[in-house]
């Protein structure tokens, strides 16, 4: 059998902001330094390394490196949303369960960082921005007179504490959360979010949902998949 020869030449890869660990500063620009600080970290990294050295020694390979913040949110329609595996890790999808009623209350890890409200802040991004993204760095990789490399933050720009979180998911709903203030999770960190610049000036892009809609369409998809998809 004669295996079919595939001729890929550009690639678009889903890094994350974990391949900056716990930044010195925030917002983060692309330059910092790069130290994960867990397995998941490193494995983003070294798929970052393998494919900036691939673009390095032949530059008919293309790569878009995206180094996604937080992800939450869901598409507009109700029908593309996050259904996660067991009790949800993640900050929305566990609040929009506490919000159907599949859970209790929320759990909130740490309030005695150093933020403004104690709670952990993440640059939150609707999936829909991500996924435009994604386009605009396909747009870049196919144009002949763009760099072979590109390497960008996908995020907002805006760091929102858990609080903050749990205040815009009241206020887009209508549904009061239960929450508990419980101990700091392992690894986590304080603050992080990202400098967009960089996407802005190479891609033209920039997010343009907010807080508000990413909880209104997490909402939106929970109602009308109240158990997930199963
Ligand atoms: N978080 C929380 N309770 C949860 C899940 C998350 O308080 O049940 C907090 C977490 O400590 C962090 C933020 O929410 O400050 C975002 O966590 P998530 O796991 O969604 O993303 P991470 O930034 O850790 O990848």
């Amino acid at each position: 059998m004669q295996l079919k020869e595939y001729n890929i030449k550009k690639i678009v890869f889903s890094s994350s902001a974990t391949v900056y660990g716990d930044p010195d500063f925030s917002p983060i620009t692309e330059d910092s330094p790069l130290k994960p600080a867990n397995p998941y970290g490193w494995g983003k990294l070294m798929v970052e390394q393998v494919l900036r050295d691939l673009c390095i020694s032949d530059n008919k390979f293309k790569a878009g490196i995206l180094r996604y913040f937080n992800p939450i949110g869901a598409h507009s329609s109700g029908m593309i949303g996050e259904d996660p595996d067991g009790v949800p890790n993640n900050l929305m999808p566990y609040i929009a369960q506490v919000a159907v009623g599949r859970l209790m209350h929320l759990n909130i890890f740490g309030n005695d960082y150093a933020t403004p409200d104690g709670t952990g802040v993440r640059d939150y991004i609707h999936v829909v921005d991500l996924a435009i993204g994604h386009v605009k760095a396909l747009d870049y990789l196919f144009n002949p007179d763009k760099d072979n490399l590109l390497t960008v933050n996908l995020g907002t720009g805006k760091g929102c504490s858990v609080l903050e979180v749990i205040n815009a998911f009241e206020e887009a709903t209508g549904i009061v959360i239960n929450y508990k203030f419980a101990a700091r999770r392992s690894g986590d960190v304080a603050i992080y979010y990202a400098d967009t610049k960089l996407a802005e000036e190479l891609l033209g892009w920039t997010a343009k949902f907010g807080i508000g809609d990413m909880c209104r369409d997490t909402w939106n998809w929970q109602t009308k998949n109240p158990g997930g998809y199963r």
